[in-house]
């Protein structure tokens, strides 16, 4: 026989699964087994085949018959949600990691009184506020009673006459406290005054001050006298004429002596500072420019300008 054909025979040799003692009853032809088993896949016909849990993070390997149960209520790394909060994870990690911080997850005081459960984030209230077992500061602890009774207890222990002796010497106490307030009042009653008193000769202090600065003020822009300030006409042989050079100038004063009264083609152009109201705030000598106007037409450069003259007395 060639080796194909003894291959054929075997593999048409019936044969029982190989899961035969674990209970599976198939029984067929060899070549057909492999198809009957289909090894490591979740689907397949055999059912006592052991194939390894859907979900990655879990190792477990079961046979096929029992593999939704453990998907569906044994698998620790199956999807869960939180029954309290709805946080989702797996089984694993909300029962052993969440529960532990879940704010809906229902606790019992820890006082051990008779509340039923509450959510967690209840507890912290029900301690403070409800408890009967929670031992609190007694309502004269500011008079010096240092117990803490529970809270069911409070007003037992409130009423105990201990209190009324703690009371006294708390009103005595208060009664220096108050005198000494009183005094500390009156103490800085006066302190204020003082400073009202400040502030009204700081106020004035400060008109004083801004009226002055107004008067100075004014003093730099205004001209205290009538005379005018450049540029100004002057005509030939006028009087002298007074004027400032400027805002906060120089009081100077102009005149012209015509042609002819000494001699023909010369005029005569005589300049003179004098005090003014404003030389306190040390004007600057100014540069004076002039013009010559003959007949309407004004003549150029046609100065001569000699030194150290003086204007003629009015
Ligand atoms: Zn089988
Ligand atoms: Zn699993
Ligand atoms: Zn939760
Ligand atoms: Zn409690
Ligand atoms: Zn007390």
């Amino acid at each position: 026989m060639v080796n194909k054909e003894r291959i054929r025979i075997i593999n048409g040799l019936e044969v029982y699964c190989s899961n035969v003692k674990k209970g599976c009853q198939w029984k067929g032809e060899l070549k057909n087994m492999s198809t009957h088993l289909n090894k490591e896949k979740r689907e397949g016909e055999c059912q006592y085949e052991k194939v390894k849990c859907q979900y990655e993070e879990c190792q477990e390997r079961m046979q096929r018959r029992y593999l939704k149960r453990h998907k569906d209520k044994e698998c620790p790394q199956r999807p869960f949600e939180c029954e309290h909060c709805g946080e989702e994870g797996t089984f694993l990690s909300i029962t052993k990691d969440h529960y532990k911080e879940c704010c809906w997850y229902p606790v019992t005081c820890p006082r051990g009184c008779a509340s039923t459960t509450m959510p967690r984030f209840n507890l912290e209230y029900h301690i403070d506020n409800k408890c009967p077992l929670e031992p609190v500061d007694c309502v004269f602890s500011w008079a010096g009673c240092n117990d803490k009774p529970l809270r069911k207890d409070v007003d037992k222990h409130t009423a105990d006459t201990k209190h009324m002796t703690l009371l006294a010497a708390a009103c005595g106490q208060l009664k220096i406290e108050s005198e000494q307030v009183k005094k500390e009042n009156e103490k800085i009653k006066e302190e204020n005054r003082k400073i009202t008193e400040e502030n009204k000769k700081m106020k004035k202090e400060v008109k004083a001050i801004k009226a002055k600065v107004k008067e100075n003020f004014e003093d730099r822009v205004c001209y205290p006298d009538s005379y005018p300030s450049l540029p100004i006409k002057i005509k030939s042989g006028s009087k002298a004429v007074h004027f400032y050079t400027g805002a906060s100038g120089r009081h100077m004063s102009a005149r012209v002596i015509a042609a002819g009264t000494i001699c023909r083609n010369i005029v005569i152009l005589l300049l003179a500072f004098h005090e003014g109201k404003f030389d306190k705030y040390n004007p600057k000598r100014p540069n004076l420019s002039i013009k010559y106007h003959f007949q309407g037409k004004e003549l150029k450069d046609p100065f001569k300008v000699l030194d150290d003259t003086e204007a003629a007395n009015e």
